[in-house]
């Protein structure tokens, strides 16, 4: 943990060494213990700080990047915000290819943070020219020093979590960790994770999140890309419509999957029963951990981390608004199981 009588040079030592802190009533009709690590601790408020800074500082080492360089990348949000701070203190440019679904509050602060947002249409394939990927393509080949991230297909994704998220996971649980749960976007984090966890004990259950309408989770399960799996949802940074190689499925042993709806109101229900404002992902792995208690897949001594990726001031015009809320129709629902049994 980070220590309050410390000063610190600037910002980015503030990354990672984020908190695990037990849950205590969301979970109160499930066996087993649950601990989630609050990734909102970061600076930049999500586990995204920890790529930013690690794949920045690895392409500074290898003499790829000097100041006054632009970093390109393709975000939901969450990974632009870090770049953008992790630039501001290295005297880097950024520039942003953004998903229309993202919220307006997300693109207004990498603005504010200084980068320059292009944002493109969600719902269409990933080779199509105006999808997110292949704007920053183009923009990476147009900038001249430039650099691109693209942390779906970057193996230091994977690494920047197994040399920082993994390593905390296991030292604050002393060792004994029995299930990591955790949403697959890029599926750094969880591939990271997973990977320094089993290197310490291979019996440690690791379980990825997808959504309804993402491939992820089909593809886990006969390593084929099955197109009839896509369609659209509403999460922000869960699943995906390709198969991205900063997934290592070999270290994650099965995928639950999780509705936007029951997600929505587990999100919401978490701030409600802990005290913890997060994000709607939050919500999601959170959905998948009720899932699986209520299939007894917890014995009361196992020690679940879950992980919190971001915090939910970023989805004020989402989750957070009950207009959104009744406009996606997760206020009609009579058999939305997790809101009759959790009173929020
Ligand atoms: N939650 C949120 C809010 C995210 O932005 C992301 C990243 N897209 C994830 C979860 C998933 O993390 P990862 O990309 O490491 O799989």
């Amino acid at each position: 943990m980070k220590h309050t009588n410390q000063v610190f040079d600037n910002v980015l030592d503030l990354v990672g060494n984020t908190p695990l802190v037990r849950l205590n009533r969301i979970t109160s009709e499930l066996q087993g213990n649950f601990f989630a690590k609050v990734e909102s601790f970061n600076p930049g408020q999500s586990s995204k700080d920890r790529i930013a800074l690690y794949i920045i500082e690895q392409a500074e080492k290898q003499g790829i990047l000097t100041p006054g360089d632009t970093i390109i990348e393709t975000t939901s949000g969450n990974t632009g915000f870090s770049i953008a701070m992790v630039s501001i203190i290295k005297g880097y440019k950024c520039i942003l290819a953004v998903s229309s679904k993202s919220s307006a509050d997300k693109i207004d602060m990498l603005k504010t943070m200084g980068a320059k947002v292009y944002v493109c249409p969600a719902h269409v394939s990933a080779d199509d020219p105006r999808s997110y990927y292949q704007v920053a393509k183009r923009l990476h080949e147009e900038t001249k020093g430039s650099v691109y991230i693209n942390q779906y297909f970057n193996q230091l994704n994977i690494d920047a979590h197994y040399n920082s998220t993994g390593p905390e996971i296991w030292n604050q649980t002393e060792g004994k960790i029995t299930h990591l749960v955790a949403c697959s976007g890029t599926g750094g984090t969880i591939s990271g994770t997973a990977k320094y966890l089993k290197e310490q004990n291979p019996d440690i259950q690791i379980i990825g999140v997808d959504a309804f309408g993402s491939v992820i989770k089909k593809y886990h399960e006969t390593r084929e890309f099955d197109e009839k799996e896509i369609y659209p949802y509403r999460i922000e940074g869960l699943g995906k419509n390709l198969i991205p190689t900063a997934t290592d499925f070999d270290v994650i042993d099965e995928f639950v999957k999780v509705t936007d709806e029951e997600s929505a109101h587990m999100a919401r229900a978490i701030a409600k029963t802990e005290g913890l404002f997060v994000g709607y992902t939050s919500g999601a792995a959170m959905q998948a951990i009720k899932q699986l208690g209520e299939e007894n897949r917890f014995k009361k001594t196992d020690q679940v981390v879950i992980i919190f990726p971001d915090h939910g001031s970023r989805y004020m015009s989402k989750v957070y608004s009950d207009k959104w809320m009744s406009e996606q129709g997760f206020f009609d629902s009579v058999n939305v199981h997790t809101a009759e049994k959790i009173q929020y």
